[in-house]
């Protein structure tokens, strides 16, 4: 095994997470799908429930109030995590529901027969099926970017496409940052000259950070969405918890996603209610207060340990190292840019010809060695690459060469297995 890149503060970060302890043997190489937890996060949930539980916003105690002041202070530190203003952040309960959200309160209101929703081919189902009902719905057109198969990447557009592409019919583009099967799909500033184009016919644009927010800086001033979407369980926070990202123009028009509970100011039999202010009006029901509480904690976390240059440094460095390695394997297919991925990729995913990708996950599994296979809730993609499965492996600060090593090892079992029987 050739540590590359030793870095030890990554490594050293890893002490951090139980699940290694209790798990002495686990190579967990699927982070696209959940990352692990830091104890910080786990520990605020159980604080959370042993010393502040209660329900906030309502209640008139010491006790509501605290877990009311944690809850509004993790909004705070989101935005700030994202440069985004404090009324900008909304709690969901992952990406999916945040594209639901905006695909439902917005789209509903703004998208008409004739309209049309850009998209790309290599969206994740989250963003993909809610714009796809919509424009049933609506009879309105659901446009894609296309990728270009010889290079992973999504085609660059010239100037005169883009004006084809996204004209006074557009009404909304929505598009992943990083995808969760290709990794970065984007040639250099073709994202920045999307936004801008669709900015200037008047459409709105929503970013799928999901893939992208632990292992990039996301800015919200530099990229410009009116729509963000993630969710904490992919960037070390807690399961059942998401932001959707609205920016402030848009608050006064957009309509509450649901309906319910303290996000109205008043209620009447005889007409509309009147609605509180975002954030408050669009967090309809009680709130995922440990949950938010635990996201804060996975901030704090990154903030403090993790420089994303280095990250980005690190991720690519195991990135590379596996993808000179699984070159070597005559068999295997590589679905990505490999410049890019060895640039900045943090990662891969591939198939072994003639061997299906949920046969060899289940037989890295008994060498405790945990990887994504099948299609990745990318099946548009997959069809389009005429590819059945894949297997994917992906990339935290604490996975090492060594893990990528052992990984290999099994593989190559793997193949002669399979080939053999
Ligand atoms: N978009 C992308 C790019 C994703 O990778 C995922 C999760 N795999 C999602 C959306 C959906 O995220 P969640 O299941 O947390 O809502």
């Amino acid at each position: 095994m050739k540590n590359l890149i030793n870095n030890n503060n990554f490594e050293k970060l890893k002490q951090n997470f139980l699940i290694f302890k209790n798990n002495k043997n686990l190579i967990y190489l699927d982070n696209a799908a959940t990352s692990q937890k830091p104890d910080i996060v786990i520990k605020s949930l159980v604080d959370f429930y042993e010393k502040h539980n209660s329900n906030i916003h309502r209640s008139i105690y010491d006790l509501g109030e605290v877990a009311t002041d944690l809850y509004e202070n993790a909004r705070q530190a989101i935005a700030n995590f994202i440069n985004a203003k404090y009324e900008e952040i909304v709690f969901t309960s992952g990406t999916t529901e945040g594209i639901n959200f905006v695909a439902d309160s917005w789209g509903k209101e703004n998208i008409f027969s004739g309209d049309q929703i850009l998209i790309t081919q290599v969206e994740h189902h989250a963003n993909f099926l809610p714009w796809q009902r919509l424009a049933q719905e609506k009879g309105a057109e659901l446009k894609f970017l296309n990728l270009d198969k010889s290079n992973f990447l999504l085609k660059n557009l010239s100037q005169e496409d883009l004006d084809k592409l996204i004209n006074s019919k557009t009404k909304i583009v929505a598009l992943t940052l990083d995808s969760n099967v290709l990794g970065n799909i984007w040639p250099d500033d073709l994202l920045e000259r999307i936004i801008e184009k669709a900015h200037s016919v008047g459409a709105k644009v929503l970013l799928d950070a999901a893939q992208a927010v632990a292992h990039k800086k996301i800015d919200v001033e530099i990229l410009k969405p009116d729509f963000l979407v993630f969710s904490g369980h992919k960037m070390f926070g807690p399961t059942g918890i998401g932001v959707l990202y609205i920016k402030k123009d848009l608050h006064k028009n957009l309509r509450p996603y649901q309906l319910g509970g303290s996000m109205v100011y008043s209620v009447f039999c005889d007409k509309p209610a009147i609605y509180r202010d975002a954030p408050n009006k669009f967090e309809a029901g009680t709130q995922p207060i440990a949950q938010a509480i635990g996201l804060k904690s996975a901030i704090d976390f990154t903030n403090q340990n993790i420089n994303f240059d280095e990250l980005k440094k690190y991720e690519a460095s195991l990135t590379s190292y596996l993808i000179d390695k699984l070159n070597l394997i005559p068999e295997c297919q590589i679905l990505g840019n490999i410049d890019m991925l060895k640039k900045e990729g943090h990662l891969v995913t591939f198939y072994i010809k003639n061997i299906h990708a949920h046969d060899l996950s289940a037989f890295l599994s008994k060498n405790n060695i945990a990887t994504r296979s099948g299609n990745h809730c990318a099946q548009p993609l997959f069809e389009l690459l005429s590819v059945e499965s894949s297997l994917r492996v992906s990339f935290s600060f604490y996975n090492t060469h060594e893990d990528v090593d052992l990984f290999l090892d099994a593989l190559k079992e793997a193949i002669i297995f399979f080939e053999k029987n």
